[in-house]
């Protein structure tokens, strides 16, 4: 059994996720998990490739699997909610994450390929990549201020790509950037500990250790999440991932136990 028996962060069909919602379901008890959070991608008008798409049908699914499977699994119905989506009238908890950089009214993703990111870059800040980060970690500012999330996803998603070398992270532009935007959170905030690029092979958990370090020694909270869009990521890495934690200083997490959010020691 893991020692984090829950993820919220988890995507399905009704969005960009690649497993329908009853299939990570049942994934999520294979896993040993107590609970469940189903986290569609609120709408973006400007951009429904990823987003959801029936939000009644999904309510109508969530409720028939949260009866269906209520003696083996608490499910939560939360979203990841983008700083410029629709927020929905009623949900359990909101994952509040930046995927688009807006500059002269219009958005320009920074998760969807490397090409794209070097094109915004170029195209949009010069060829400068700090320009980029530092209206990222704006907009996360504007986020902590206006949208006040339950947790903060993926905070640093601006270094996506970043294993093709974009910027480096030791650049005291992109520190003051990221600094900036930790020191905004209120205390206690509850920050995930996300796992989807790591899922993907394709870089470490976002943030970075050194983020970490400095938004644990700001009195942020930390959630494991595994920001699931397909059955096997449900939970990937998780213990490893408390190893790894606790070595960088962190003594516990937050996790949902049903709709409690409980603290867990390391
Ligand atoms: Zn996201
Ligand atoms: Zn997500």
């Amino acid at each position: 059994m893991p020692l984090i028996k829950s993820n919220v962060h988890t995507h399905t069909t009704f969005c960009d996720g690649k497993n329908t919602m009853e299939e990570m379901v049942q994934a999520a008890i294979a896993a040993g998990f107590d609970t469940l959070g189903l986290s569609f991608h609120s709408y973006t008008a400007f951009d429904p490739s990823y987003c959801i798409r029936d939000y009644l049908a999904y309510m109508k699914e969530f409720e028939r699997l949260k009866a269906k499977y209520a003696d083996k699994i608490y499910l939560l119905n939360g979203v990841e909610l983008d700083l410029y989506g629709e927020r929905p009238s009623v949900c359990d908890y909101v994952i509040g994450s930046v995927h688009y950089l807006k500059e002269d009214g219009r958005y320009y993703p920074v998760d969807h390929s490397a090409r794209g990111f070097k094109m915004l870059v170029d195209r949009v800040y010069a060829g400068d990549c700090y320009a980029a980060a530092e209206r990222f970690f704006a907009e996360v500012k504007e986020l902590a201020q206006n949208v006040r999330p339950d947790v903060f996803g993926h905070f640093d998603l601006i270094t996506c790509f970043n294993s093709e070398g974009f910027f480096s992270e030791e650049d005291a532009r992109y520190k003051r950037a990221a600094l900036s935007a930790a020191e905004n959170l209120s205390p206690g905030s509850v920050v995930e500990i996300n796992l989807g690029r790591v899922f993907r092979g394709t870089g470490g958990m976002y943030p970075s250790p050194w983020l970490v370090r400095e938004l644990n020694a700001r009195g942020c909270r930390f959630m494991l999440s595994s920001d699931a869009h397909k059955c096997e990521a449900l939970g990937y890495m998780f213990d490893e991932t408390c190893r790894q934690l606790k070595s960088l200083g962190v003594r516990s997490l937050v996790r949902y136990k049903g709709k409690e959010l409980v603290d867990i020691e390391l």
